[in-house]
């Protein structure tokens, strides 16, 4: 009988978690196993803020990926997915073309911009390794020019954050800590250097646990963080950003803007003629697309609802892991010709966000509300215990953040 070709797009959480857990479900003959990915290494992508904000090097967050897959097993292959060919049943890559029998597609989340104006030009995004890196270097540029100017310019020194999400905050929380290291570095004083938050909603971190959103804010503001709640960026510009708050617009003047309002599912999936909200496709409960039974959807590219509340779950690297741990059985049952799939049903164990190395809020077990050390301390369990899962006690070691009072 011939071995089925499964196909797995993306090394990000879902897909790459996808390939570990199927290479100890599969025997070498059950399959034909591809992973595809443009980049030999995999990140933590909950880390990048890190990275970004020059607090954590981005060598700590990234695993290449032959240290987790067996690739007498698993065929890793680097290259870009340009496009998915699902009446084909063909991926064409940027160097040659794969056909499958199954396909996963974990190819992760991009910024949505929503149309304003400069944003795509003008402000970074924290993404990927390449991403963090480039506004690391770039606020570190800015600090070294500042005092090479016969007139120094303020807006170098105004970092903007855009978005009061997670994303935004944990990024200003790794700034809040970075900026006095900089200001000694390059001889600037540090009542010269402003980190600004703008968020549109009418409150930080909207919709997650009001006394915690207040600790949070409280303890950013006191190590020099400004918000600007309420308020709607407008248009980015090359050295000014403008925000709409009580109809009145107002203008920082600014050259790093960092775009942290909002992610979509990549592009490539609509492109390849999926239907798609924003990048997420639409699943049936076992993760099978609606339009395609033999191509999965992993990760930040999957819509998935709360059938209590309605609403879709937020994408999250803690359900990317679940929904590939679920894949990967069901493949399982596939290639052993049993066709009742398992449905996915989340475990969500609760949400932890950094504000800085050394401090912390979250909400676990249903209402268990953490804030300070204890939440450090557990942020830094759920990291630690993704890396047990994916590579073992050696890749914990390596990679893992073991210090739990730094
Ligand atoms: P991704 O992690 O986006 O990975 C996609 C992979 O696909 C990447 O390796 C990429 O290189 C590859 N790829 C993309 N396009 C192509 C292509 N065309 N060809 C080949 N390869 C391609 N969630 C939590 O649960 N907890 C947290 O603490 C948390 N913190 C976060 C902190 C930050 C700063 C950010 C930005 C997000 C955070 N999230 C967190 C959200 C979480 O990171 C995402 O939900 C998660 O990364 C989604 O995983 P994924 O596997 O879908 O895709
Ligand atoms: P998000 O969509 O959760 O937050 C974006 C924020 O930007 C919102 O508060 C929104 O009101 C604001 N915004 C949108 N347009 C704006 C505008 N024009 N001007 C000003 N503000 C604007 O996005 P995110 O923070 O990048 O998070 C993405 C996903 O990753 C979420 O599911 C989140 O839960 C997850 N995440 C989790 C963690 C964690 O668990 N620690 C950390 C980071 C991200």
């Amino acid at each position: 009988m011939k071995k089925p070709n499964i196909v797995i797009l993306g090394a990000g959480y879902g897909g790459i978690m996808t390939a570990v857990k199927l290479q100890k479900l599969l025997g070498p003959n059950d399959a034909n196993v591809s992973l595809v990915n443009k980049h030999s290494y995999h990140y933590q992508t909950t880390w990048l803020h890190e990275n970004a904000a020059g607090t954590l090097h981005h060598d700590k967050t990234r695993i290449p990926i032959k240290e987790v897959v067996n690739t007498s097993q698993i065929n890793f292959v680097q290259d870009t997915v340009k496009s998915i060919l699902p009446e084909e049943k063909k991926v064409v890559l940027e160097n040659g073309e794969l056909s499958y029998d199954y396909l996963v597609i974990g190819l992760g989340f991009e910024a949505a911009t929503f149309g304003i104006p400069g944003l795509k030009e003008h402000a970074y995004t924290i993404n990927s390794i390449n991403s963090a890196r480039l506004i690391r270097q770039h606020i570190e540029y800015n600090f070294a020019k500042y005092n090479n100017e016969a007139q120094p310019k303020e807006e170098r020194l105004n970092i903007v954050v855009g978005g009061a999400g997670f994303t935004g905050i944990e990024f200003v929380g790794e700034l809040a800590n970075r900026i006095p290291e900089l200001c000694k570095e390059y001889d600037i004083p540090r009542d010269k250097v402003r980190i600004i938050n703008v968020e549109a909603a009418p409150t930080a971190l909207p919709g997650f646990d009001p006394e915690l959103v207040e600790y949070a804010m409280n303890s950013l503001e006191a190590k020099g963080v400004e918000f600007k709640i309420g308020a709607m960026i407008k248009e980015v510009t090359e050295n000014k950003l403008v925000f709409e708050k009580d109809e009145q617009r107002e203008e920082i003047a600014t050259n790093t803007v960092v775009w942290a309002a909002g992610v979509r599912g990549n592009s490539l999936v609509e492109e390849s003629g999926f239907e798609a909200n924003r990048g997420r496709m639409p699943v049936e409960a076992d993760l099978t697309s609606k339009q395609y039974p033999e191509v999965f959807i992993v990760g930040d590219c999957a819509l998935i609802f709360n059938e209590e509340t309605e609403r879709p779950y937020p994408p999250t690297a803690q359900i990317a892991i679940q929904m590939a741990e679920n894949t990967a059985a069901n493949l399982k049952k596939l290639v052993d010709g049993d066709k009742h799939l398992e449905p996915f049903k989340p475990d969500l164990k609760g949400t932890v966000a950094s504000l800085g190395h050394d401090d912390a809020i979250g909400v676990v077990f249903d209402d268990k509300k953490l804030f300070g050390w204890s939440a450090t301390a557990m942020k830094k369990v759920i990291d630690n215990r993704y890396l047990l899962k994916l590579g073992g006690p050696s890749l914990l070691l390596k990679k893992g953040k073991l210090n739990f009072f730094k």
